[in-house]
């Protein structure tokens, strides 16, 4: 079977998890303070030969938590964003936006999306501003970024959801270093596993402060809300020996999506859309298919395991009208299995399955 993700996972992986458990020193020790500084370096926080490149060696920009969710909510929080604020999403998106945003006692309010790179548009952000609109996260879905200079147009902070796109580039520049913040996620599916894990990452060293306060409960001065979303050393220890491995890991997944841009070209299909002003780092390879469920059942009987690639939108679980492209977009959209860790021979077993299923179309 060929399952529709899969951590790649090396010796050297294995090794410095060892290590870590081998030292004693379990969670959030020098091991969590080594990847918020790797991390931050790639990143790039500061731009290339930056006066501050200093200052960020010495002390991170990043922030290492438990998950994505809780780099949303605590970022959320550090931002001040709370019961009476209102925070623009996509309503085609995984639930975690919309649960860390509740979390703060704010309402989640839900935008559609563009039909062609899946991602927040601008365009219907604009009429869902109002006077309480503290903040927009925006999902740079399945890898490639969203158009980040219309969305920073509309002048509200930007919180970029990176947990799908990390090493994608907006003009050249990383997604993750446009808005106030940033957030990512090392869960176990993602382009870098550490099983669950995330990180915040921003330039501006107050709203990290906030953030680091806040992961954790001990030794402080006052009782003001705090969490436990520590990260382990174990996890930040598979963060760092995956995150050398990121080039790679991408190259791999372009290299998989030329081959099924090949394959949909033949069958007559459009393949994803990959923005000549942005790279496309192919977390998912999600393509349109009227007849959905049939490719799915059909892919999933020759035991390659294909996905809706975004479960339900949150409009639906809502019952809220209109979101005509994401309504379009969920019942039309298919994710076939794209990860590093796919063999060649297993990439050809995906092309002749998807070639069966299509050229019959
Ligand atoms: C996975 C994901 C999250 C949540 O990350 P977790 O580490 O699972 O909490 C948030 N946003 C997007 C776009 C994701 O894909």
């Amino acid at each position: 079977m060929i399952p529709h993700s899969r951590p790649f996972l090396d010796d050297e992986d294995y090794q410095s998890v060892l290590d870590v458990l081998k030292s004693g020193q379990l969670v959030q020790g020098e091991m969590v303070a080594a990847f918020e500084k790797a991390f931050c370096r790639e990143m790039d926080l500061t731009g290339a030969g930056s006066a501050s490149s200093h200052a960020v060696a010495v002390r991170s920009l990043g922030v290492a938590v438990s998950s994505g969710t809780a780099a949303l909510h605590l970022t959320l929080l550090a931002l001040g964003i709370g019961a009476g604020d209102e925070v623009i999403i996509p309503s085609y998106v995984c639930t975690a936006l919309w649960h860390a945003i509740r979390y703060t006692g704010a309402t989640p309010v839900l935008a559609d999306i563009e039909g062609d790179t899946f991602n927040l548009s601008a365009r219907d952000v604009l009429p869902r501003l109002t006077k309480n609109t503290k903040a927009i996260i925006v999902p740079h879905m399945f890898g490639q970024s969203a158009d980040i200079d219309e969305l920073l147009k509309l002048d509200i902070p930007i919180i970029e959801d990176c947990a799908q796109s990390l090493g994608s580039h907006y003009r050249g520049q990383t997604t993750g270093t446009f808005g106030v913040a940033a957030i990512f996620s090392f869960y176990a599916t993602k382009v870098i596993a550490a099983g669950e894990g995330g990180m915040v990452v921003s330039r501006n060293r107050n709203l990290i402060d906030r953030v680091q306060d806040m992961r954790d409960y001990d030794e402080k001065e006052t009782l003001a809300t705090r969490f436990n979303y520590k990260l382990t050393d174990l996890q930040a220890a598979l963060g760092m020996s995956q995150l050398k491995k990121l080039p790679v890991f991408i190259a791999r997944r372009q290299d998989i999506a030329r081959r099924y841009d090949h394959i949909l070209r033949e069958a007559g299909l459009p393949p994803p859309i990959n923005n000549p002003d942005r790279d496309h780092s192919y977390f998912r390879y999600v393509f349109l298919l009227d007849s959905m469920d049939r490719f799915l059942e059909g892919m999933g009987r020759q035991r390659v395991v294909c996905r809706r690639p975004v479960f339900r939108p949150l409009h639906v679980y809502q019952e809220q009208p209109g979101f005509e492209v994401s309504n379009r977009v969920w019942r039309r959209a298919v994710s076939v299995p794209i990860y590093p860790g796919l063999t060649d021979e297993e990439v050809e077993t995906v092309v002749s399955t998807m070639k069966k299923l299509l050229f019959k179309e």
